[in-house]
């Protein structure tokens, strides 16, 4: 998808959003661009009743650096857990809806808040997220919603990972 050779910064994540959509939709998936008032923003839905799971889809670089944190493996991993789940409702025929949520703006700009805000984050029965590390492994970005609870910031450096702290929203 060409995201990591094309680092976009917050909120200018053009390309990503425009390539993102454009693979969704090639799989038949609805998708709503442009999403919550956000220009990069989207939002992706498969499947009907049952709960909703949904995955966040970081696509934004940082200054200078670029891909540094890996955004562009977000990428990949969300939307790959996102058709995974697509793949297993279809083949299953059961309810049970999943999202795929693209969230600008990461790294610093709070991209997350304002789709929180927005009411993005409603009626989701849980939101996943993986994020590439160096030093360990784990899963962060975990959301409960209906009483949104954790929002781990990912703007410091990967050494200073044991420094992050989880702020409550
Ligand atoms: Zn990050």
């Amino acid at each position: 998808m060409q995201i990591h050779s094309n680092p976009e910064l917050g909120y200018a994540e053009f390309e990503a959003h425009k390539n993102v959509v454009a693979l969704l939709r090639s799989q038949g998936i609805n998708v709503t661009p442009h999403a919550y008032g956000l220009e990069t923003a989207f939002e992706a839905e498969y499947g009907q009743g049952g709960r909703v799971v949904a995955f966040n889809v970081e696509y934004d670089a940082l200054p200078g650096i670029g891909h540094a944190c890996g955004h562009n493996l977000i990428t990949t991993g969300s939307l790959a857990a996102f058709f995974g789940v697509v793949g297993a409702l279809k083949k299953h025929g059961i309810p049970g809806r999943v999202r795929a949520i693209g969230t600008p703006a990461e790294e610093g700009g709070g991209g997350k808040i304002k789709l929180i805000d927005a009411g993005a984050y409603k009626n989701i029965d849980a939101c996943l997220m993986t994020h590439p590390s160096t030093l360990f492994s784990f899963a962060n970005f975990i959301v409960k919603t209906d009483t949104v609870q954790w929002v781990v910031p990912c703007s410091l450096p990967q050494r200073k990972l044991k420094a992050y702290h989880m702020a409550r929203v």
